[in-house]
């Protein structure tokens, strides 16, 4: 099988409402969506989600870097999944979202080849997969008021923002434990605290019951993130500071991390993901799947991942939830909250809408 053409589009997705953290807000989200066609007649879809302040990407840059790649892909086949990273690679660093993109497609055109689900393909046996629901900064008390809607909704894990100011912190999560009491609520001061701040924080959330703590320090500060860890009385999870397996093993290396929180748009896809996980697992630490502002399509992707290994401790698959990517997605899987159910159907099991081609 040969790859015969690369399309890529870039698609703007609207949210609800803003979507705010400790590192800005943001309104709109463009997206890049890829179809990589076969001489099989085998077809799959991928998906580029920039997030500039995380990535160094913007919409621009991914298709761009997409047209770079697109020589390297044309005529080899979508299985040669490991030559086709490191010709990649060799052609740009970083540029996550746009290798994410290339490999999801794919990966969906491996499975479809098989004839079986991608979680499937990846040696999975179940394809439902709980997902956690994340509110974003806000007045404390509309916080709150989202906490106790999503739990009447039936999701059990909640991830709060957090980072900006302490004492909104405080009344913020104390408020959302008295919305959601049975709640499983997870921090994400997203490198918004210094190794004080942090850890009296981590004491408050700590009364308040919360299960881990993510990326509470810049991303660059491993070293001080290992001094966290090591004082913490709460699990700390690692996401900004973690893109690659390198990333990953120096992460291991430092004992920084309980939890490495994987996102197809950090790390280049699901090749990438993949390889932090196995080097999680064998030093026994867990990971979580998380996204950006992604499309269904590329929450699909992410959910099959998760569904086809057991060291993922919690799936983080939410930005779904308040976009219409009905530009985008025709059909992408079922959501019987908090499960995401993925179909039966071959590869990633993602109509995009008519006419996006
Ligand atoms: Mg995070």
């Amino acid at each position: 099988m040969k790859i015969t053409a690369i399309d890529a589009r870039r698609v703007a997705i609207k949210l609800t409402e803003p979507f705010v953290i400790s590192l800005g807000a943001i309104e709109s989200a463009d997206t890049v969506i890829v179809r990589v066609r076969t001489d099989e007649g085998l077809t799959g879809y991928g998906e580029g989600s920039a997030t500039p302040f995380v990535t160094g990407e913007t919409p621009e840059t991914v298709l761009g870097a997409i047209a770079m790649f697109t020589p390297a892909y044309l005529g080899q086949s979508p299985f040669a999944i490991e030559h086709l990273h490191a010709a990649m690679d060799a052609m740009l660093v970083g540029n996550g979202s746009a290798k994410a993109a290339l490999d999801m497609a794919c990966y969906d055109i491996m499975a479809q080849a098989a004839g079986v689900p991608l979680y499937r393909f990846l040696g999975g046996v179940d394809g439902r997969v709980e997902t956690d629901m994340t509110i974003g900064l806000d007045a404390p008390d509309a916080m709150a008021a989202k906490a106790a809607t999503l739990a009447s909704q039936g999701y059990r894990q909640i991830k709060v923002k957090a980072g900006s100011d302490d004492e909104h912190d405080r009344t913020a999560i104390s408020l959302i434990r008295a919305a959601a009491p049975d709640a499983h609520l997870k921090v994400d001061a997203n490198q918004g605290w210094t190794v004080a701040r942090a850890l009296a924080m981590l004491d408050c959330y700590r009364e308040h019951g919360v299960q881990a703590v993510e990326q509470p320090l810049p991303y660059w500060d491993v070293d001080g993130l290992a001094y966290v860890r090591a004082r913490s009385p709460l699990p700390i999870m690692a996401d900004e500071a973690c893109f690659t397996p390198h990333d990953a093993s120096t992460l291991v290396r430092h004992d920084a991390a309980d939890v490495i929180n994987i996102k197809l748009m950090k790390c280049g896809g699901i090749y990438k993901a993949l390889q932090i996980n196995a080097i999680a697992e064998a030093a026994g630490v867990g990971t979580m799947l998380g996204c950006m502002l992604e499309s269904s399509l590329a929450i699909a992707a992410g959910a099959h991942l998760v569904a086809s290994r057991r060291n993922f401790v919690y799936a983080d698959l939410d930005s779904f939830k308040d976009f219409d990517d009905s530009s985008v997605v025709a059909s992408a899987f079922g959501l019987t909250p908090p499960f995401i159910e993925l179909p039966d159907t071959p590869g990633l099991g993602v109509t995009v809408r008519e006419g996006l081609f």
